[in-house]
């Protein structure tokens, strides 16, 4: 089902609405007919199934089958700030970084940019806005990642916030991207990553990114283009908080509430084990100190019978028969799954 960012319609259920914002592309690209049905996002967290209910040259009425909550965004939000490179490598980055999951892209004037700031602002923003709106309806996303305003190196180094990465291919032994999120004493909340133009960052520049709290970070031996940095960059820090299909793989805001949720039930676990073995253990020694009752005298000791060598050893009613391994057949069978209480007796015949 097609999806679109309209942020316009903020209708209710039931109620029937003008797309005109989409018109063009559901009359001309896609040839809606009344009946078809997509998905609107109205950009503030909530998507709604939509049928179309008339279509002319003019306009498009759908209305509200169903509303609900937008597809989770990533909890970490991520800022590309990205020196500004020639137009159609800039578009890319746009785009993938878009499907890659990022917050905020921001566009930066460094000493060696290509682009002067003042042929950056003109028109630029709303190519790129759209470029952001089409990849975020491809690729799914709840929301629109932000196209932030131009900035020096400076104001982009002094503004940014969370765990701030600078890959840069100078420089010896700087940390992985991976390495340098897991260092990060603080939980993963937000990450900033900067990358260069084409024509690289000055040493200086890399000087007062540092000075402002930014970790240099170095994506291996190979020099890539600024592009290929951005994406590769993205694409980890993607991986690394789990948004590309594997779990996390750094502690994160959410993921530490979430373990911190764990750790507190898998304590109160053990303390109702603690109890329990408490209690046996009571129970035992009463069971030890109560007065013996008398045996009746008719019941004896069986004698020990003298086993032949070559005859096998049979089992006692109640005794496991040992295999030649020296494990009991009922030992190695339910080994695993071997009462807690048991296990328990165990540990209380060691005390
Ligand atoms: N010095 C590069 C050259 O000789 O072509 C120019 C910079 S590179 C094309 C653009 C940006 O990508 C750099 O500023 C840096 O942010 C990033 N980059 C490329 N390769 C990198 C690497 N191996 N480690 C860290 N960052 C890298």
């Amino acid at each position: 089902m097609h999806r679109f960012f309209v942020p316009e319609v903020v209708a209710g259920v039931g109620e029937t609405v003008s797309l005109l914002p989409i018109h063009h592309q559901l009359f001309r690209v896609l040839r809606a007919q009344p009946g078809d049905q997509l998905l609107v996002l109205d950009n503030a967290g909530n998507e709604r199934q939509m049928e179309v209910v008339s279509i002319e040259r003019r306009d498009t009425l759908a209305r509200v089958l169903e509303m609900r909550p937008a597809p989770r965004e990533p909890e970490t939000r991520i800022t590309l700030y990205q020196c500004i490179l020639k137009a159609d490598k800039f578009d890319l980055v746009v785009q993938k970084a878009t499907e890659l999951g990022v917050s905020e892209i921001v566009p930066v004037i460094s000493n060696r940019t290509v682009a002067r700031m003042g042929r950056v602002v003109l028109g630029k923003q709303a190519r790129w806005e759209s470029i952001v709106r089409e990849a975020a309806e491809q690729s799914g996303r709840g929301a629109l990642p932000l196209i932030g305003e131009a900035r020096t190196f400076a104001e982009a180094t002094a503004g940014a916030g969370g765990t701030r990465l600078l890959p840069w291919e100078e420089g010896e032994a700087n940390p992985g991207l991976v390495s340098a999120l897991r260092q990060s004493t603080q939980p993963v909340s937000a990450v900033s990553i900067l990358i260069g133009p084409e024509g690289g960052l000055e040493a200086a520049e890399v000087t007062q990114a540092i000075d402002a709290g930014w970790q240099v970070v170095s994506l291996g031996q190979r020099i890539l283009r600024a592009e290929t940095a951005a994406i590769a960059s993205l694409s980890v820090v993607a991986l690394a908080l789990g948004q590309l299909g594997d779990g996390p793989m750094v502690k994160m805001q959410e993921a530490s509430k979430a373990t911190e949720a764990q750790a507190a039930a898998s304590k109160a676990v053990d303390s109702e084990v603690v109890k329990a073995d408490a209690a046996m253990q009571d129970k035992q020694a009463q069971a030890e100190t109560a007065p013996k009752e008398e045996q009746p005298a008719s019941v004896e000791k069986p004698a020990r019978s003298r086993r032949t060598k070559s005859e096998p050893r049979k089992s006692e009613p109640g005794k496991p028969v040992r295999t030649k391994r020296g494990a009991s057949q009922s030992e190695s069978a339910t080994a695993t799954s071997r009462p807690r209480q048991d296990r328990t007796r165990k540990s209380g015949s060691k005390s």
